[in-house]
């Protein structure tokens, strides 16, 4: 993940509300195709433009080539509200980030997400390392619906970490069960990424606490009710992976 300044020259006459709009505009468009990461982007005015501060997942994700249809038509709007076309500047490395896949085509993914990690909820299934969702699909729709599922999730995340949880069991069991429209809602949507891209694409069930620790580790898969405990953990976390339903899930935090 990199630290980034996007600078928009000024080229034409035009009001602050226009020009701020577009930028704001391009900038969401590059959130739902997974080229920018996380949902803030300080903005400030220069003597002859604005620059936004962003995360990029590597040097070359603000590319055209992997914009969606709704970011290229963002871009040329840029122009018509008075701005040049984005010029990128990276500041560096973040330090505290994981580091993108290197695969140039995973041959797997794994759908996972937590409350504290900016980057793409969709991992390499060999490196355990976050693939960029641009590289998964361009010129086409975006991800918008992915994002918006990933919001969800780590607000309920946020929310069943905390000591004091003003919904006490709520957002745990939306994070643990699989029935759950949170978990429905992901699950479908790691099942038409699947089908989209021809390869297996597992979804991470959240496993934190349970009623029976004895039974915990003998617990079936609660898609298709088969046997689904792996003898070694993949990935030093998955304890379960279900490959007929491609589902994967660790043994709750509170029995292991
Ligand atoms: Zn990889
Ligand atoms: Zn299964």
């Amino acid at each position: 993940m990199w630290v980034a300044e996007l600078r928009f020259t000024l080229i034409a006459d035009t009001s602050l509300s226009r020009a701020e709009q577009a930028i704001r505009h391009y900038l969401e468009c590059l959130i739902f195709q997974g080229q920018m990461l996380g949902r803030e982007f300080p903005t400030y005015q220069t003597e002859d433009g604005f620059i936004s501060r962003l995360l990029v997942p590597e040097p070359e994700a603000l590319q055209q080539h992997w914009h969606s249809q709704r970011g290229a038509d963002a871009l040329e709007q840029l122009a018509q509200a008075g701005l040049g076309y984005p010029q990128l500047r990276l500041l560096g490395q973040d330090l505290m980030a994981n580091h993108t896949d290197p695969c140039a085509e995973p041959e797997a993914l794994i759908q996972f997400c937590s409350f504290s990690a900016m980057n793409s909820v969709l991992y390499c299934a060999e490196h355990f390392a976050p693939v960029p969702l641009y590289r998964l699909r361009q010129g086409g729709d975006d991800f918008e619906a992915l994002i918006r599922w990933q919001l969800q999730y780590q607000a309920l995340d946020e929310i069943q970490m905390q000591q004091d949880r003003v919904l006490p069991r709520q957002a745990e069991l939306s994070l643990q069960q699989f029935g759950s429209a949170l978990n429905k809602m992901g699950y479908q949507q790691a099942r038409a990424l699947s089908a989209e891209l021809g390869k297996p694409v597992y979804y991470y069930l959240y496993s934190g606490s349970s009623h029976n620790c004895a039974l915990e580790a003998e617990k079936p898969c609660p898609a298709c009710g088969g046997q689904w405990r792996l003898e070694q953990p993949w990935h030093q976390l998955f304890d379960f992976r279900c490959d007929r339903c491609q589902l994967v899930s660790n043994i709750a935090f509170d029995c292991s």
